[in-house]
């Protein structure tokens, strides 16, 4: 799905989806390359997730894989339509084309508000598996399992907060309304 978004963005410059408020950011498009600089790690992420947690319970893995893109999917649902980006090709990592196939258009006065609210979906992607691993590092260590958990926490709490802030949401114009960014500012 995610590819055929890509190609799109990459095929339609310029081009918006929705009837949505006039507004330079709306009509930018975000490179292909910056799409899969936003999505890749956070596939990987998954994944690492989904072999750290087989180590404690190979149906517990498969439950959190489903998690994962329920996750997803709650997002685009939930946050992405009162998003300004919503319906444009100008969302970094391409939800905002997504989303509109499935949800329809919600009120962006809430954003704010609403991606507090909601944002706590995507948590337990990050420290669920970084708990069990922990948790099976003490009881029952293997390299192997060391090695996942290293990777999986440079890329979960070094790359893609380093990405979101430096790359794919450093020009956003609306970044301002974003508590993401504002939590990232707040460290500088
Ligand atoms: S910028 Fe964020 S909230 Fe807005 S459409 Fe893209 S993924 Fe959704």
């Amino acid at each position: 799905m995610e590819q055929s978004v890509t190609s799109k963005i990459s095929q339609e410059p310029e081009k918006q989806i929705g009837n949505v408020a006039d507004a330079s950011c709306h009509t930018r498009r975000i490179p292909l390359w910056l799409v899969l600089l936003d999505n890749i790690p956070t596939l990987l992420l998954f994944i690492l997730g989904v072999l750290i947690i087989y180590g404690l319970s190979p149906l517990f893995s498969i439950l959190f894989g489903v998690y994962t893109l329920f996750s997803v999917v709650w997002f685009w649902g939930k946050i992405c339509p009162y998003c300004h980006h919503y319906g444009t090709y100008a969302c970094p990592c391409g939800y905002g084309a997504i989303s509109p196939k499935f949800f329809s258009r919600k009120d962006s006065k809430s954003f704010k508000k609403v991606f507090r609210r909601n944002l706590v979906i995507v948590f337990p992607n990050w420290f669920v598996p970084f708990g069990v691993a922990l948790y099976l590092l003490l009881t029952h260590y293997t390299t192997y399992l060391l090695v996942l958990t290293i990777i999986f926490s440079v890329i979960g709490f070094i790359i893609i907060p380093f990405i979101s802030k430096e790359v794919g949401c450093k020009n956003c114009e609306i970044r301002d309304d974003c508590p993401w960014m504002a939590i990232n500012t707040k460290k500088d």
